[in-house]
């Protein structure tokens, strides 16, 4: 096995070097990252010390079957990021990267002692030596030599990163192990069918089945409490934040009354669901909850789509035709733009309000309707009131009730269930499976502004859920969000959204500067060196590399043809 084990160790170590680039520290946000995935330094001691609590609260299968599961789930996202850092590698390459990992990370020493993959066949066989095994030793430490290896967390990983790149289950087993006293672990690892027990092993993969009749048992409870509260949480709003609740706690409220209600609140922030929430929690729930855009019709149809027509009421009207009110009576109508209503139909509604009653265009006489009206515009009416294009007593009229939406900017905690609640809408309409959205990526959908509020989150969400690898994440670079507003990677300088010129790491700057004064560099050299990193980091790719540095392609490309001359003429 000599030659290839040479090569493998060889193109390991290279492959070390690159990865490790991708771990990056920043410290000034208190966060490590290695590559999109967030990554945390955690004491083997603290890691020890729950081990044990593990095993003597559920014992040694279950706790084994718990480390064995949380390395498997790292061992598959490591697998992703292989995928998207090596595209178009060949088996041996993309397989690298696994064991590459797991020593950066910390966890072990990895060398192989045999490796035979070929991903299209399905053909696998792996041995590695594990050296210096942090979890072995932890294990020893507590437990003192046992008989069972107990790298679980290790094997896990093995097993998740393997399957995940073979696409087919792979088991890894122990064959030798620190904790049982040897000198070092050996792991094997191969298809689950040539084991001769894999079937069983498999069992340590699936989620412990009195666990999950334990949290079932939990979510029954809470869903019961729920119940009790009786605070119905529609389903189609979601929110966790200060701001949401105010606004939902006001909407409760008012919903066992026939109270107008005026929702408030900047485009896209979802005042039709909240319309529809409040009528779906109302005592008119089971009657007809109807929604009309005001500014979507044209000023000539608005007066017969709002109240109705009569026959023959004006050349086209072959037939009478209830309005909108008399078609949601008993129950909500929701008048969205409301500021758009041209005056004659202001003046149509005011009696609709003051009387109840809608007056059908070409009738003489008036019906009876019962119509919780809730109305919504993100036009400042009083303003427009000023102005004298909305009627002031219509205005009061309407203003009994005013409940502000807050935008969504204001509200950063509802962002992630939103973005959840999207996923998995679009997941299924999409029939893709994605199986969330990367730290960094969230992290980034924190601190965009969102100028299109939950529409434009919904719409940045959907568009992640088609540009996302089937069975992969969300990662930043799906989410497309303009570049300025983003989340910097690193410690580059960064301009905060909104467009504020940042306090910048001041000791990163003064250390910049004394460099190139003791360098003797001029502002061309640094930013040839910027560049240069950035072609390096995106692996030659112009476009990429532009983005890191917030300018276009051709303005890279541009400064990158030029960077030698400039060079010259500063030196
Ligand atoms: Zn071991």
């Amino acid at each position: 096995m000599g030659s290839s084990t040479d090569k493998f160790s060889a193109t390991m170590r290279d492959g070390l070097a690159n990865l490790a680039r991708r771990l990056r520290f920043a410290m000034e946000e208190g966060s490590i990252w290695l590559d999109e995935q967030r990554m945390i330094l955690l004491h083997t001691a603290a890691l020890g010390a729950l081990r044990k609590e593990l095993v003597d609260t559920l014992g040694m299968e279950r706790a084994r079957g718990l480390f064995t599961r949380m390395g498997f789930h790292s061992g598959m996202r490591d697998a992703e990021l292989a995928k998207r850092l090596r595209p178009g590698h060949s088996d041996f390459g993309l397989l690298e990267v696994g064991p590459c990992l797991h020593t950066i990370e910390g966890v072990v020493r990895v060398t192989p002692v045999r490796v035979n993959i070929d991903i299209a066949a399905g053909i696998y066989d792996g041995e590695f030596l594990w050296e210096d095994s942090f979890e072995g030793d932890v294990h020893r430490q507590i437990f003192g030599q046992v008989d069972e290896p107990a790298c679980w967390m290790q094997i896990g990983y093995a097993t998740g990163y393997t399957s995940a790149l073979m696409g087919r289950t792979i088991l890894y087993r122990e064959v030798e192990c620190i904790a049982c006293g040897h000198s070092h672990c050996r792991i094997i690892g191969k298809p689950m069918e040539e084991w001769e027990d894999g079937a069983a092993e498999l069992a340590l993969y699936q989620p412990d089945p009195v666990i999950e009749t334990i949290l079932e048992l939990q979510s029954e409870v809470e869903h019961l409490r729920a119940l009790q509260r009786s605070e119905p949480q529609p389903a189609d709003l979601v929110g966790a934040s200060a701001g949401f609740r105010a606004a939902w706690g006001l909407l409760e409220r008012a919903a066992s009354s026939n109270v107008t209600v005026l929702l408030l609140g900047e485009t896209g922030v979802g005042k039709e669901r909240f319309a529809q929430a409040l009528h779906g929690i109302s005592t008119r729930a089971d009657k007809p909850f109807v929604a009309v855009n005001c500014a979507a019709i044209p000023d000539e149809l608005i007066e017969s789509e709002l109240f109705g027509v009569e026959k023959g009421a004006f050349t086209g009207a072959h037939q009478a035709r209830a309005g909108r009110f008399e078609r949601a009576n008993g129950g909500t109508l929701f008048l969205d733009e409301l500021g758009e209503l041209s005056a004659s139909a202001q003046s149509k509604l005011l009696r609709v309000l003051q009387e109840g009653e809608v007056e059908r265009v070409g009738a003489t006489e008036a019906r009876k309707v019962d119509v919780r009206l809730v109305a919504a515009t993100n036009v400042d009416l009083a303003e427009a009131v000023q102005r004298g294009t909305f009627r002031k007593d219509l205005y009061y009229r309407l203003n009994v009730y005013p409940v502000t939406i807050p935008p969504l900017r204001e509200r950063p905690d509802d962002i992630r269930p939103l973005a959840e609640r999207f996923l998995a809408r679009y997941g299924a309409r999409h029939g893709k499976k994605v199986l969330g959205i990367t730290d960094r990526a969230l992290a980034d959908l924190r601190h965009y502004q969102w100028p299109g509020n939950v529409r434009e989150l919904e719409n940045v969400i959907e568009r992640g859920v088609i540009l996302a690898a089937n069975g992969g994440q969300i990662s930043a670079e799906h989410l497309c969000l303009p570049r300025s507003t983003a989340l910097p990677m690193d410690t580059a300088p960064r301009l905060e959204p909104g467009g504020r010129v940042p306090t910048l790491r001041e000791a990163a700057v003064h250390g910049l500067l004394d460099h190139m004064a003791e360098q003797q560099l001029a502002l061309g050299d640094v930013e040839n060196v910027l560049m240069e990193a950035a072609m390096q980091r995106a692996n030659g790719n112009m476009s990429q590399a532009a983005r890191l540095l917030g300018i276009t392609r051709p303005q890279l490309a541009y400064r990158w043809k030029n960077r030698h001359v400039r060079a010259g003429e500063v030196s």
